[in-house]
């Protein structure tokens, strides 16, 4: 009955609401319409060890709208969610990421390097997830235990068992987890228990505020403490500064993301070679192994 009421009050009172509504509407066609026009791409954001090697990188989605320009995932994802666009968007991120480390496992110097790509809940959510994860890697010769699939606590919330079965299925064949946004979301210490997780992330508001705010810098510390007694891998991301990643490395997190190393960018300019990644996986020079 309110719902009614309030749905009065919206279409026929209050035009600024309105306006917003139809602008939403709008987007929603929008949407429907990127996939078929090919305006999505993938960007990559790296992620960088103590010793400054890649040894990874996110997949992050963009949206080229064609007037509104480069569209970020805040904007559309959560629109995306509400109608089951995620589904096929998903699909298609899911599948070009894939490629990307089917690629690089192809070339020595890059074959070490995972890719993450963000999970919604609702993809999770669907019955054939994993049968589905399982023929895009064939399907693309992706390496399994290259592949690192991000999920937010709010995923190990609903339906634990479901998600847990589904998680232990793919890990089986090599799939690795990671636990997004951690320190933002409710997931108690028994879900992570139970969960077969491979790495938390922790969170860049988190990570923002380390060297100013003393909470944060103790759920930081504690995160970190946290990972080391679960036998968690950690890394943190929003890593901006120099002097944040020496706190970070200071009380154990040896894994980065943030601006710091890179943004988020077209592969073509994704700069690999800007670390001493390459070097360190080279066996030594002949010349050098001879005098052994
Ligand atoms: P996320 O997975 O936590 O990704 C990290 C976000 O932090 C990215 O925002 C990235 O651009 C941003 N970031 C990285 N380093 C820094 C830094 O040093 N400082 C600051 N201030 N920000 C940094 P982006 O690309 O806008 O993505 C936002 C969120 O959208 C992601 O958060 C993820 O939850 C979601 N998302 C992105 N791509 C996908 C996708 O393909 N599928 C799904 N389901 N969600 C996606
Ligand atoms: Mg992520
Ligand atoms: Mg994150
Ligand atoms: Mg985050």
């Amino acid at each position: 009955q309110a719902k009614e009421a309030g749905r009065n009050t919206l279409s026929f009172f209050d035009p600024a609401l309105q306006s917003r509504l139809q602008a939403r509407a709008r987007l929603e066609a929008d949407l429907r319409q990127a996939l078929p026009r090919d305006e999505f791409r993938l960007h990559y954001q790296v992620q960088v060890n103590a010793a400054g090697e890649t040894v990874g990188a996110e997949a992050l989605l963009r949206w080229q709208h064609p007037e509104r320009g480069e569209v970020l995932p805040g904007t559309f994802i959560p629109m995306a969610e509400e109608t089951r666009l995620i589904l096929p968007i998903g699909d298609w991120v899911l599948k070009t990421a894939c490629a990307q480390l089917a690629a690089w496992a192809g070339d020595p110097s890059t074959a070490a390097l995972t890719v993450s790509v963000n999970v919604s809940p609702r993809q999770f959510r669907e019955a054939d997830f994993v049968e589905h994860v399982m023929k895009v890697l064939e399907r693309t010769g992706a390496p399994a235990d290259r592949l690192e699939l991000e999920a937010t606590e709010s995923l190990l919330l609903e339906a634990r068992d479901d998600a847990r079965d589904k998680m232990l299925r793919l890990k089986e064949r090599g799939v690795i987890f990671s636990l997004d946004d951690f320190g933002t979301g409710y997931s108690s210490l028994s879900y992570l228990k139970r969960l077969p997780l491979t790495q938390l992330k922790i969170d860049r508001t988190f990570v923002h505020d380390l060297l100013e705010d003393d909470t944060s810098a103790a759920i930081v510390a504690s995160t970190i403490a946290l990972s080391d007694s679960l036998q968690l891998d950690i890394i943190a991301e929003g890593v901006e500064g120099v002097a944040q990643r020496d706190w970070l490395i200071e009380h154990g997190c040896l894994t980065f993301q943030g601006y710091l190393f890179g943004r988020p960018a077209a592969i073509e300019s994704l700069d690999l070679n800007g670390t001493p990644y390459g070097a360190a996986m080279m066996p030594p020079l002949k010349s050098e192994a001879a005098s052994l």
